[in-house]
């Protein structure tokens, strides 16, 4: 497998967007840190969750491939994820399941638990954009982004703590008794014009993710997210698709490169596993300094 995660840091800044390579893939390389572990994956049949239910597969975890849209794209997840002929991979199966429907969360939860034995690790990643200016927006629009990126992340982690909570503590397999990371955005903190659906379900998943870790931290469940700046995923492909929109988006990056799924999907396994034992509550950015105000960059 062409290992495109090594020339990340180094080349792929260079590269216009016909050149950047079209899926990053962890190597085989990556430590067996997940082993015996079981993890959901929301939203896992494309973009960042496909690269994070393969970065987590690596690291030897078993994952669910959360999926919404048509099976085979998640059938194909569940193939890369598992097929690279190191010996540490995880199992991987999908399961169809809209995160904003309770029922169907419970029954994604129960699935696992019934193939798995128990679930250690939600990746809450499922979410959607539906934009138009506030004026245009209808009320259906609204809810939508609200359902499935505020109220399926809470959904999620709240039968995510239930199974940890029963559980308790295994020593031999993990020092917590259960890990949440939920994929929000810089724009929980960066205010979106167009986008007021979006940018109040990130701000809300932010409070609702410290909250919750508050909340279930005397359990030994740690909960954290991560804040992508621009990320090449289909979610976002109108600001990298053309040369001209590629440059407009540079400007919005100190770092003058987009963020590839594997940028993410590194911190992820991370965040997942003991090595980042004492973090919980914290919103992690990565986002090429997206967040430092770039505008300030000369003059101010
Ligand atoms: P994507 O469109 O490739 O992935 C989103 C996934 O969520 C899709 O597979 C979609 O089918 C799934 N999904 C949508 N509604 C669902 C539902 N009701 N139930 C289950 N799954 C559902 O885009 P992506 O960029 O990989 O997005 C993943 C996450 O990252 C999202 O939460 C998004 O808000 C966040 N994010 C992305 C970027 C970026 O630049 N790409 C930046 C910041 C945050």
């Amino acid at each position: 497998m062409t290992t495109v995660s090594r020339m990340n840091s180094a080349a792929i800044r260079d590269l216009t967007p016909d050149q950047l390579p079209e899926v990053v893939m962890p190597t085989c390389e990556a430590r067996p840190i997940l082993r015996g572990q079981t993890a959901i994956v929301t939203g896992a049949s494309s973009g960042i969750g496909r690269s994070i239910a393969a970065a987590l597969c690596a690291a030897g975890a078993n994952v669910v491939v959360n999926f919404i849209g048509p099976e085979a794209e998640a059938q194909a997840v569940v193939h890369e994820a598992t097929h690279c002929g190191c010996d540490h991979r995880g199992r991987a199966i999908c399961h169809r399941a809209d995160v904003s429907d309770e029922g169907q969360v419970d029954e994604m939860f129960a699935r696992a638990i019934d193939e798995f034995g128990t679930v250690d690790i939600l990746i809450n990643n499922a979410g959607l954009q539906q934009d138009a200016a506030l004026e245009e927006m209808t009320l259906s629009q609204w809810r939508r982004v609200i359902d499935v990126n505020l109220t399926g992340q809470f959904l999620c982690a709240r039968a995510a703590v239930r199974e940890f909570k029963r559980r308790g503590v295994k020593p031999s397999v993990s020092c917590a008794a259960g890990k949440i990371v939920c994929v929000s955005s810089v724009h929980e903190v960066i205010p979106w014009a167009g986008h007021v659906n979006y940018a109040a379900s990130k701000g809300g998943v932010m409070l609702m993710m410290k909250s919750i870790a508050q909340e279930v931290a005397p359990w030994r469940i740690r909960v954290n997210s991560i804040c992508p700046g621009a990320i090449r995923t289909p979610i976002n492909r109108a600001a990298w698709a053309t040369p001209e929109a590629y440059a407009d988006l540079l400007k919005l990056i100190p770092y003058k490169r987009i963020g590839e799924p594997d940028d993410i999907a590194r911190l992820a396994v991370w965040l997942a596993s003991d090595e980042a034992d004492y973090i919980t509550g914290a919103s992690l950015f990565v986002d090429g300094g997206m967040t430092l105000y770039p505008g300030f960059e000369a003059g101010g």
